[in-house]
């Protein structure tokens, strides 16, 4: 017999700096809001890297799904943007860790130049200070990611609302990808265009042109 043991949510505080981080972002006279999906993108695009080089020391963590893939879903009528990729994913340490703190320095120095920064100028800041994954704040009131990472035999949820805290919990297997990870963004009212496919379409080809591993659209109605 198999007893699930239900673990209580974990909520816990951003560090101070990315709690500043978020504020300014989405209170920032930024309007450029496309740059999110640059930043989730190339997110995907550098965990399915990653679990490629992972496997060439041990080829059992890419199993029977050796092709990289980045899947974008679009949701018009619940209003959600999903970016799921079968890259390296996280365990629930490392999606505290890696989304929950700033590991690089220099954040300050990233928030006093943002907040003079003009539209393009911000773009590119938010790239190269390595604080992309909090963009997605810009067009989201709520971010749930759910991951899993290769060879691991757990899954793990994320979830938050970009104002202060952020709740941790397992999952069963079923509701995390088989490996990897799904970021799924509860869209603004004001951001509902990015449920749409040319939208959706046309951001791609300008901001992740270059993107080495193939990216597939999919409607959620199918
Ligand atoms: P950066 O990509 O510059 O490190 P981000 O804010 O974009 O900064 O992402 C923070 C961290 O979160 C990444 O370094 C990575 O460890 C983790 N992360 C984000 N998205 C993913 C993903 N799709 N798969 C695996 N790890 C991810
Ligand atoms: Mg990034």
């Amino acid at each position: 017999m198999t007893t699930t043991t239900e673990a209580a949510p974990e909520t816990r505080s951003f560090e101070a700096d990315v709690a500043k981080l978020l504020h300014l972002m989405v209170h920032s006279v930024y309007s450029d809001k496309d740059v999110f999906l640059r930043e989730l993108i190339s997110n995907a695009a550098d965990a399915c890297e990653k679990l490629r080089y992972e496997g060439l020391s041990d080829a059992s963590l890419l199993g029977d799904d050796g092709q990289p893939r980045i899947t974008v879903t679009l949701d018009p009528k619940s209003r959600r943007l999903t970016i799921e990729d079968n890259g390296i994913g996280m365990s629930e340490a490392e999606l505290a860790d890696a989304l929950g703190t700033i590991a690089r320095s220099g954040t300050k120095a990233f928030m006093d130049r943002i907040a003079g920064a003009k539209d393009a100028e911000g773009s590119q800041l938010i790239g190269q200070f390595g604080v992309g994954f909090y963009s997605a704040f810009m067009v989201a009131d709520q971010v749930d990611v759910f991951s899993r990472r290769a060879g691991a035999d757990s899954a793990a949820t994320w979830t938050s609302d970009g104002l202060g805290t952020y709740t941790i919990r397992p999952v069963e297997l079923a509701e995390a990808p088989a490996r990897g990870t799904r970021v799924v963004l509860h869209l603004k009212e004001e951001a509902a265009g990015y449920t749409e496919d040319y939208t959706i379409e046309r951001t791609i080809k300008t901001q992740s042109g270059h993107v080495p591993v193939p990216i597939f659209l999919k409607d959620a109605q199918g």
